[in-house]
């Protein structure tokens, strides 16, 4: 790869150039607050207001491009990371691009069990994920490995059943198959050359890099909730709403009266909203955050 104008003084990170992770890729960094160029037909671009670079490649190009140190970072599915095992360093799991390894099998197969697929044939473009799997449950398998379309292999007679990614199952379902068992969920991670913090500058770097996409992940899994409540409910609801630190607390004009604003995680949010309107809470406002740093 030509890269005589990569400038050698900032961290460089490989993101997949077209496919199912790059937007959700470009929209994470941007919410880092990484200003970039991403026209595809450039091979990198520089971040406008962090040393950084970013280089389009293919997905199954980043853990070579990684492991080798051509690039610093990579961001990727774990489903590559648990395939391949190149060794490079897993840095964070970035709450995007769910999807699972699945064995699946034509509607009408009478194969209903994993223990069925004994002696049978596999198609899949994930090799090593289904030997694995195979053979922790010490059931013999004849593996096909495939490169692309492994979803009409059973009807062509080259396969029994298939090992591919899906993640919704409508795809398995539109092309007359059947889930039969999961092998493992994967999303994208952001990951790194073993020797990428070797220096102090290039730590530091990746460590400012961090804390703004750990900022983007925590926004995510929290909401800002602004409420009236009565004052002598105060030491409940703080129980209610451990937040981060104490909730933000005003008096109202209303008399015995206060305005609360705290944080809630995401998934226990509803929960939450209710225990908070049984003890009295009114006007509750709930608003995202767009960053959070602690
Ligand atoms: P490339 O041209 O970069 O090699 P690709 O066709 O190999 O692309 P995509 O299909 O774009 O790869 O998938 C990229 C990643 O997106 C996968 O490795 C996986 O982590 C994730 N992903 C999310 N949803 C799905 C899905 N339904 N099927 C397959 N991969 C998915
Ligand atoms: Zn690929």
């Amino acid at each position: 790869m030509y890269m005589a104008n990569l400038n050698k003084n900032s961290i460089k990170l490989a993101i997949q150039k077209e496919g199912r992770l790059t937007n959700e890729t470009l929209d994470f960094l941007r919410k880092s607050g990484l200003e970039f160029e991403s026209y595809k037909q450039k091979l990198f671009v520089s971040a406008r207001n962090f040393p950084l670079e970013i280089l389009y490649v293919r997905d199954d190009d980043i853990p070579d491009y990684v492991e080798s140190g051509v690039v610093d970072l990579g961001i990727l599915g774990q489903n590559i990371l648990n395939e391949e095992r190149p060794k490079v360093k897993k840095l964070l799991n970035l709450r995007f691009g769910f999807c699972s390894l699945v064995i699946a099998v034509p509607k009408e197969s009478n194969i209903t069990n994993v223990k069925d697929l004994k002696n049978k044939k596999i198609a899949t473009t994930y090799p090593s994920s289904t030997k694995y799997f195979f053979k922790k449950q010490n059931i013999p398998v004849e593996i096909v490995t495939i490169s692309g379309s492994v979803e009409i292999t059973p009807f062509l007679g080259i396969a029994d059943a298939i090992v591919d990614m899906t993640s919704t199952g409508s795809t398995l379902a539109l092309n007359d198959l059947r889930f039969l068992e999961k092998l493992y969920d994967s999303e994208a991670v952001l990951i790194a050359n073993q020797n990428a913090t070797a220096s102090v500058y290039q730590k530091n770097l990746i460590g400012k890099l961090i804390i703004r996409f750990k900022g983007v992940l925590s926004a995510k899994n929290y909401k800002y909730v602004l409420m009236n409540a009565p004052e002598d409910v105060l030491p409940k609801l703080k129980k209610i709403t451990p937040g981060l630190k104490s909730p933000t607390i005003s008096p109202l004009t209303k008399e015995g009266w206060v305005s609360v604003g705290t944080v809630i995680k995401e998934e226990v949010f509803w929960e939450t909203v209710e225990k908070l309107k049984d003890l009295g809470a009114t006007g509750i406002i709930v608003l995202p955050i767009e960053k959070m740093i602690t």
